[in-house]
C-alpha cells in the first residue's frame, strides 16, 4: 500500500474488531501510528495490538481500553493517545453498538446506552481532539454512522436516531473548522460482512426454512440492492481516502458505501 500517512498519526475507537480494527489496519499499513480501543478477550485484544503493531513495524499498537459511553473516559483516552502517539492527527469515532425492539418496547437502559456510545462518545472525543489539531493546523475527523444514518427501518430507533444525530453532528463541526485544514466527515456504511454480521444468516435460514444463500440476498440484505456485502477493506478505503493527498476539499458529507442501498 501506498503510504500516504507517514508521519500521521490516529485514534480509532471500537478498533478491536470489524470495521475500526480493518481501518486501523489500513492507516497502519499506510504508515500511520494508530491507537486501539475497545472491549473484547484479552486474547483477542491482543491479537489486534499485534497486527496493527506489526503493519506499524513491529511491537505492539498503543491501546485504550476506556469505556466510551462515560464521558471522563473518552477524554482520558484522548489525552493517553496525545501522549502515547503525540498528536492525534486523525480521530475515527467508530465504537458502536445495537439493539432492535418496537419503540413502546425499548429498554431505556439500551436507549440511553446506544445514544451515548454511537453519538455523544462522538461529541466528546471531537471536543478533546480539535484543539491539537488546530494548533497544529492539520486534522481529519471521521464519524462512522450508518446507512441508518440517512433511512430508517423499524425497531431501531434509538440506533436511526443515533446515527442521524452523527451525521447533523458532523455537518455542523465541518461548518465550524471549514476555514482551517482539517475536515469532518460522515461515512455511511450498508451492510458489512463482519463476523457478527454473519453469524445472523444460520438462524433466518432457520427460521424461514431457506437456504443460508436465500437467507443473506432475501431477508438479512432485503434493502441492499448489490445483494452482495459491503467488505470491511470497501469502508477502510473510504476512511483512508479522507485523509489522504487531496483529501481536504471533502467536508460536511456523508459518503454512503452501502451497495446502492440509499438510492432505492
Ligand atoms: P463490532 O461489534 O465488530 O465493533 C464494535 C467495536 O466497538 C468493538 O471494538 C467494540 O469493543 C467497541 N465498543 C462497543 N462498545 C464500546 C464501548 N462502550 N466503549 C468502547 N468500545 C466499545 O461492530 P462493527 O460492525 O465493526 O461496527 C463498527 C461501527 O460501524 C459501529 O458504529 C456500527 O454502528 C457501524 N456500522 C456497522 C455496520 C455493519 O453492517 N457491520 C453497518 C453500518 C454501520
Amino acid at each position: 500500500m501506498e503510504r500516504v500517512l507517514e508521519g500521521r498519526t490516529a485514534l480509532v475507537t471500537g478498533s478491536t474488531s470489524g470495521i475500526g480494527l480493518g481501518i486501523a489496519m489500513f492507516y497502519a499499513q499506510a504508515g500511520a501510528k494508530v491507537m486501539l480501543n475497545g472491549f473484547g478477550k484479552p486474547e483477542e485484544i491482543a491479537r489486534a495490538r499485534a497486527e496493527v503493531g506489526a503493519a506499524m513495524g513491529g511491537g505492539e499498537a498503543p491501546y485504550s481500553a476506556a469505556d466510551l459511553s462515560k464521558p471522563e473516559q473518552v477524554r482520558q483516552m484522548v489525552q493517553q493517545a496525545e501522549a502515547e502517539l503525540g498528536k492525534v492527527d486523525i480521530l475515527v469515532n467508530n465504537a458502536g453498538i445495537q439493539f432492535v425492539a418496537p419503540i413502546d418496547e425499548f429498554p431505556e437502559d439500551r436507549f440511553d446506552a446506544i445514544i451515548a456510545i454511537n453519538f455523544t462518545s462522538n461529541y466528546h472525543a471531537i471536543k478533546a481532539a480539535l484543539p491539537g489539531m488546530k494548533a497544529r493546523g492539520w486534522g481529519r475527523i471521521i464519524n462512522i454512522a450508518s446507512a441508518h444514518g440517512l433511512i430508517a427501518s423499524p425497531y431501531k430507533s434509538a440506533y436511526v436516531a443515533a446515527k442521524h444525530a452523527v451525521v447533523g453532528l458532523s455537518k455542523t463541526v465541518a461548518l465550524e473548522i471549514a476555514q482551517t485544514n482539517i475536515t469532518c466527515n460522515a461515512i455511511c456504511p450498508g451492510f458489512v460482512r463482519t463476523p457478527l454480521a454473519e453469524a445472523q444468516i444460520p438462524p433466518l435460514a432457520a427460521k424461514f426454512g431457506v437456504s443460508e444463500e436465500v437467507a443473506l440476498k432475501d431477508h438479512l440484505l432485503e434493502h441492499q440492492p448489490s445483494k452482495k456485502w459491503v467488505e470491511v477493506a470497501d469502508v477502510a478505503q473510504m476512511a483512508l481516502w479522507l485523509c489522504g493527498p487531496n483529501s481536504g476539499a471533502m467536508n460536511g458529507s456523508a459518503f454512503s458505501v452501502d451497495g446502492g442501498w440509499t438510492a432505492a
